[in-house]
C-alpha cells in the first residue's frame, strides 16, 4: 500500500506557510528528516561547494515504491498527517507535504529509491518530470538537489556566504545527531568530512564525537522524573564553560527546542557554580505527554509552549544544582596532549580575556579601599574568623551532598596560593577566592536574619542624592530594611543611615554602604531583589576577604581550608571563579615524563 497520503486542501491550508525554502540548511533539513522518517540507521549528507552546487542525502531507510516516489513531489503529499486531529498531536519533527515539491521547482532533483526490490529513478528539473524509470536495487533512498535556485536568480542572491550556509548546515546536523544518537550521521563538503557520529545510541559518545574530549570528559550524567516529565542527559562541569549559549541544547520529545524559560532554568541550576557571563554545555532530553506541548506556535520556529512549565523549570534547576553539588568540581590540570576539539568550538579564544577582566575588576575593587598595613589586617581578619568556627560548626547543618576533600597544606607561594596535598596529588588554592567563598556564605546566612545582625551606626551617615536617585532609593526602603540598613529621610533629597548590618567589614562601613546605594540605584531600572542581594553579598564578601599578596601563616591557611570545606560550595568564589585547582600524581608524572602515554 502507498505510504504517502495526499492531504485534503483544507488541511493543507491550516498549516502555516513554513515550507518556504530559504537556506541550504532548510533543504538539508527536509531531506534528512525524510530519511529519519524512513527509519534509516545511516544517513550521509554530501555537499559540493557548501551545497550551492549540490546537496546529496543518502540513507539506508525503507525506501519508496514507484508510486510513492512520484507522489512525494506533489503538493500536499505527506506520510505524517492523515486527518485534522493529528495536527494537535504532532510528535514528529515537523510537518511537510509541500517541501519536496517546492525544492524540485527551484532545482534539479535526482532521486533513486528502492524498498529492496526493483528501484525507481526520477529526475525533475524546475518542477518538470524529465526521467521516471526503473533503477538498480539497493534498499534506501539517495536524493540529490543540484543547482538550487538555478531558475530563480533573485533567490540565489539571497543566500548568505558559503561559510554561513555551511555553518548552519553543520549546526543542524550536530543537533540532529544529539537528538538521534542511534543514527549514524556523516556530513561532508567537497569530500572533506565535517561531522561524523557512529550511531552508537550512546549520548555521551555522540557528545564526544561532536565536541571532543575536553568537553565529553567533563560531562556529568543527569536525570529526573515526575508524573509529567522524564528528563535525562548530560551537563558540563563548570571547568569547560563557553562564552555563548550555543551549547545549551534541549530536546522535547526528540524535537530540538529553543526556549527562554528552559534556558533560564538551566542557568539558574548553575547559579553559584559559574560567572554570569559564562554558559554551560548541556544536552537535555525531555520526554512528556504530547498533549502538554504546543509545537505549533510557528512551524519554522524552534520554540514551543509547555503547559506545566513551572514544574519543568523547577525540575531542571534542582536536578542540575543537586548534580553539581554531588560532583567534585575541581579544575583538573591536564598535560596538553593537543586533542583538538572539532567543529563549532571557536569562541574559546575569547574566554581568557573575559576571565581576566573579571579577575581584574574584582581585585581592583579590593585594592582601592584598603590602606591598613598587611599584617594588622590579616591578623584581624583571621582571629575573627577563628572564633566563629566553633559556633559555626554547631549551628551549621553541613550539606552532606557536597563532596569534601581532606587537604594538607604544605606552604604558601607568591603570598597568594596555598599549596596542599593528599593521596590524589597536588592542589593549589587561591587564598582570596577561598576566603571570599567562606565570607559569601556567611553574609548570605546573616542577611536572611537581618534582625540579629544589625547595629547602630557610631556616626550616622548622611547621604545626599539627585532627585531621581532619591526617588529610586525611596522605592526600595523595604529591601534595605530587610538586610539591616535602616534609613531616615532628612530634608531635601537627603537620608540618614541609622543602622547597618554587622557583616560589613569594620572600618569600611561607610564605603560599603555607599556602594550598596550605588548598586541599588544602578539596578533599579529592572530591579530584581534576588540579584541585588546576591551582588551585595558578593561585594561585601570580596571586601572582607584576605587579598592576593597578603601574608598569612600556615596555621591560618589550615584554618582557611577547614572552613572552606564546610561551605555549601567550596569550589567557586562568590563570582564563580575556581577556588582550587588540582594536579593528579599521574599528570605530574606525565609532565616529568616519568611515564609516557
Ligand atoms: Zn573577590
Ligand atoms: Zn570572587
Amino acid at each position: 500500500m502507498s505510504k504517502i497520503h495526499v492531504m485534503s486542501e483544507n488541511l493543507a491550508n491550516k498549516i502555516a506557510a513554513g515550507e518556504v525554502i530559504e537556506r541550504i540548511a532548510s533543504v538539508v533539513k527536509e531531506l534528512v528528516e525524510n530519511s529519519i522518517d524512513a527509519s534509516s540507521k545511516v544517513i550521509s549528507v554530501d555537499l559540493v561547494d557548501c551545497g550551492l552546487k549540490s546537496i546529496t542525502v543518502t540513507d539506508d531507510g525503507v525506501g519508496m515504491d514507484s508510486e510513492d516516489a512520484l507522489l512525494s513531489f506533489q503538493r500536499h503529499a505527506t506520510s505524517k498527517i492523515k486527518k485534522e486531529d493529528d495536527l494537535f498531536f504532532i510528535q514528529t519533527l515537523g510537518f511537510r507535504g509541500e517541501a519536496l515539491a517546492s525544492i524540485a521547482s527551484v532545482s534539479k532533483v535526482d532521486l533513486k529509491t528502492s524498498q529492496g526490490g526493483v528501484g525507481t529513478h526520477i529526475v525533475i528539473e524546475g518542477g518538470k518530470l524529465i526521467t521516471n524509470e526503473e533503477a538498480d536495487a539497493k534498499k534506501g533512498t539517495r536524493i540529490s538537489v543540484n543547482d538550487l535556485f538555478f531558475n530563480t536568480p533573485a533567490r540565489l542572491k539571497y543566500l548568505k556566504s558559503n561559510t554561513t550556509e555551511l555553518a548552519n548546515v553543520t549546526s543542524f546536523i550536530e543537533r540532529l545527531s544529539l537528538s538521534h544518537p542511534e543514527i549514524s550521521f556523516t556530513l561532508t563538503n567537497n569530500e572533506k568530512r565535517i561531522v561524523f557520529t557512529s550511531g552508537s545510541n550512546d549520548l555521551l559518545k555522540t557528545i564526544h564525537e561532536l565536541f571532543g574530549y575536553t568537553v565529553s570528559s567533563n560531562m556529568i550524567e543527569v536525570n529526573a522524573s515526575s508524573d509529567d516529565y522524564d528528563i535525562r542527559g548530560y551537563i558540563c562541569k563548570p571547568t569547560v564553560l563557553k562564552s555563548n549559549r550555543n551549547y545549551m541544547l534541549t530536546f522535547v520529545n526528540d524535537r530540538m527546542v529553543k526556549n527562554i524559560d528552559i534556558n533560564a532554568s538551566i542557568n539558574d541550576g548553575y547559579r553559584d557554580f559559574k560567572p554570569d557571563i559564562k554558559y554551560p554545555v548541556v544536552v537535555l532530553k525531555i520526554d512528556t505527554d504530547p498533549t502538554l506541548v504546543d509545537v505549533n506556535i510557528h512551524p519554522s520556529k524552534a520554540d514551543i509552549k509547555i503547559s506545566k512549565m513551572e514544574e519543568l523549570k523547577f525540575m531542571i534547576e534542582s536536578m542540575i544544582n543537586k548534580s553539581l553539588r554531588k560532583t567534585l568540581l575541581i579544575n583538573d590540570m591536564k598535560v596538553n596532549t593537543n586533542v583538538s576539539a572539532p567543529s563549532i568550538i571557536e569562541s574559546e579564544k575569547n574566554t581568557t580575556s573575559d576571565e581576566d577582566t573579571l579577575v581584574k575588576s574584582e581585585e581592583q575593587m579590593t585594592f582601592d579601599y584598603t590602606k591598613m598595613t598587611i599584617e594588622e589586617e590579616s591578623a584581624h581578619g583571621f582571629s575573627e574568623v577563628q572564633t566563629k568556627v566553633a559556633e559555626q560548626s554547631e549551628d551549621k547543618q553541613i550539606n552532606e551532598d557536597i563532596k569534601r576533600l581532606e587537604l594538607h597544606p604544605v606552604g604558601i607561594i607568591m603570598q597568594t596560593f596555598i599549596v596542599a596535598e593528599n593521596e590524589e596529588g597536588l592542589y593549589l588554592i587561591d587564598q582570596h577566592a577561598a576566603h571570599e567563598r567562606i565570607n559569601y556564605e556567611k553574609v548570605q546566612k546573616q542577611m536572611k536574619n537581618a534582625q540579629n545582625y544589625k547595629m547602630k551606626m557610631l556616626v550616622p551617615l548622611t547621604l545626599e542624592f539627585s532627585t531621581s536617585d532619591y526617588l529610586k532609593v525611596q522605592e526600595h526602603i523595604d529591601t534595605l530594611e530587610s538586610i539591616g540598613i535602616t534609613i531616615e529621610n532628612f530634608g531635601v533629597n537627603t537620608i540618614i543611615v541609622k543602622e547597618h548590618p554587622t557583616w560589613l567589614r569594620e572600618g569600611m562601613e561607610s564605603i560599603l554602604i555607599k556602594q550598596i546605594f550605588d548598586m541599588l540605584i544602578e539596578d533599579s531600572v529592572k530591579f530584581d531583589k534576588m540579584k541585588f542581594l546576591k551582588r551585595v553579598a558578593q561585594t561585601t564578601a570580596c571586601k572582607m576577604s584576605i587579598r592576593a599578596h597578603e601574608v598569612i601563616t600556615l596555621d591560618q591557611a589550615k584554618e582557611l581550608l577547614k572552613q572552606l570545606f564546610m561551605c555549601d560550595n567550596p569550589y567557586n568564589c562568590a563570582h564563580g571563579r575556581p577556588t582550587i585547582i588540582h594536579y593528579s600524581e599521574y599528570e605530574l608524572d606525565r609532565m616529568f615524563r616519568r611515564i609516557m602515554n
